[in-house]
């Protein structure tokens, strides 16, 4: 990425848009449409006008609307239109009042999902296993980089800070960096009504984590998509770039991984454990095939190292942060609970986790 590509613009002045916040909005809310792009991490969105509704609207109640596919990588020139199908409707942060952002998934003219469409699938995989009730609770990773695109956040230019050790979970000037967009971030997620459980400090500098979940079933992923969706807008309005990369930074500086923290009621359940330990077993004959699915360049973060197991060896352990599957002590003292599947990447498509760990454990 060039040099201060994003920093050359001019100045737009907030305390004006500010002014224009606040007008009544004569009866009508603006509707984000939301949806993933053909790469199958970008995310995408156009407004549209609707009249407020009492009660607010469910996602039956919305349009399906459609796109330019052409100009997104998701259909050919000549038979351009894709469809979006509203799926969950969430409060939009942004705009704030009665306007709300509609995460939607894709289909062609003749209502086939397009070829990028994952969340069908995962649905489908969720209602199969639906009386299981499966939880899934995620860790995002993020990294945050200046406007150039080229420095993490926080980092002298051209240069490197000071070994790993103070940042993770860190307060101060000389260890924390990008604050102001955590907190914002986590408001944001408050606000729109995105499960969000926690956050803190990770471990290289200038990267940071929050958490989503626990959720059931389906809502995980739409609430994780939703989540990085108010994370680019919320960065994109302090001028900082974010990155999902699974290993942005090469050599001794820990990567970014999306843990997967998984249960079912009877993994909850007394004696659940046995069930914990028979899904990981299951997990470890397909480990080739879930990798193949967690995350695009993840070979760069499983090394090993940096707390990470190995890509090719599936392995799992009490609180063990060195193996592809990570049991919290307090689960084996009580003998229920739920695993950590540690080998996600940052980058990975929820949908597909979330779908292939239910397809794993519970319906093959
Ligand atoms: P770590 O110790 O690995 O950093 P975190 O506290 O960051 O763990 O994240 C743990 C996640 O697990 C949270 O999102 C939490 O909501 C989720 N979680 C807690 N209980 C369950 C459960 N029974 N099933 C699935 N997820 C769970
Ligand atoms: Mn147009
Ligand atoms: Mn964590
Ligand atoms: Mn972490
Ligand atoms: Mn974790």
């Amino acid at each position: 990425m060039p040099n201060n590509l994003f920093s050359q613009h001019t100045e737009l002045s907030d305390a004006i848009l500010e002014s224009f916040k606040t007008l009544d909005q004569k009866g009508f809310i603006m509707v984000e449409y939301i949806w993933i792009g053909g790469s199958g991490q970008d995310l995408r969105c156009k407004t549209r006008t609707m009249p407020y509704k009492e009660g607010g609207y469910k996602p039956s109640d919305l349009p399906k609307w459609n796109f330019d596919g052409s100009s997104t990588g998701q259909a050919p020139g000549d038979d351009s239109e894709v469809i979006i199908y509203p799926q969950a409707v969430y409060a939009d942060p942004f705009r704030g009042g009665d306007n709300i952002m509609a995460l939607c998934d894709c289909y062609k003219p003749d209502g086939t999902p397009i070829d990028n469409n994952t969340r069908l699938a995962c649905a489908k995989a969720c209602q199969e296993a639906e009386k299981e009730i499966p939880w899934f609770g995620i860790e995002q990773e993020y990294t945050l980089f200046e406007a150039d695109g080229v420095t993490p956040f926080g980092w002298p230019k051209g240069g490197y800070p000071g070994p790993q050790g103070p940042y993770y979970c860190a307060i101060g000037k000389e260890n924390a960096f990008g604050r102001h967009i955590m907190e914002a971030h986590y408001k944001a997620c408050l606000f729109a009504g995105v499960k969000i459980s926690g956050t803190n400090g990770e471990v290289m500098p200038g990267q940071w984590e929050y958490q989503v979940g626990p959720c059931v079933g389906i809502t995980a992923g739409d609430d994780l998509w939703v989540s990085r969706y108010l994370l680019q807008r919320v960065c994109e309005l302090f001028g900082v770039i974010v990155s999902l990369d699974p290993k942005p930074i090469p050599g001794d500086w820990n990567g970014a991984g999306c843990h997967t923290n998984y249960s079912t009621e009877p993994m909850r359940n007394p004696g659940g454990y046995a069930k914990i330990i028979e899904a990981i077993e299951k997990l470890g004959k397909k480990h080739e095939q879930h990798i193949k699915a967690y995350g695009e360049g993840n070979e760069r973060r499983l090394t090993g190292r940096h707390e990470t197991a190995s890509i090719s060896q599936f392995s799992y352990g009490v609180a063990n942060r060195g193996a592809s599957i990570r049991i919290g002590r307090q689960v084996e003292e009580e003998g229920c609970g739920y695993f950590e599947d540690r080998r996600p990447a940052s980058n990975m498509d929820p949908y597909v986790v979330t779908g292939m760990i239910i397809q794993t454990t519970l319906l093959d």
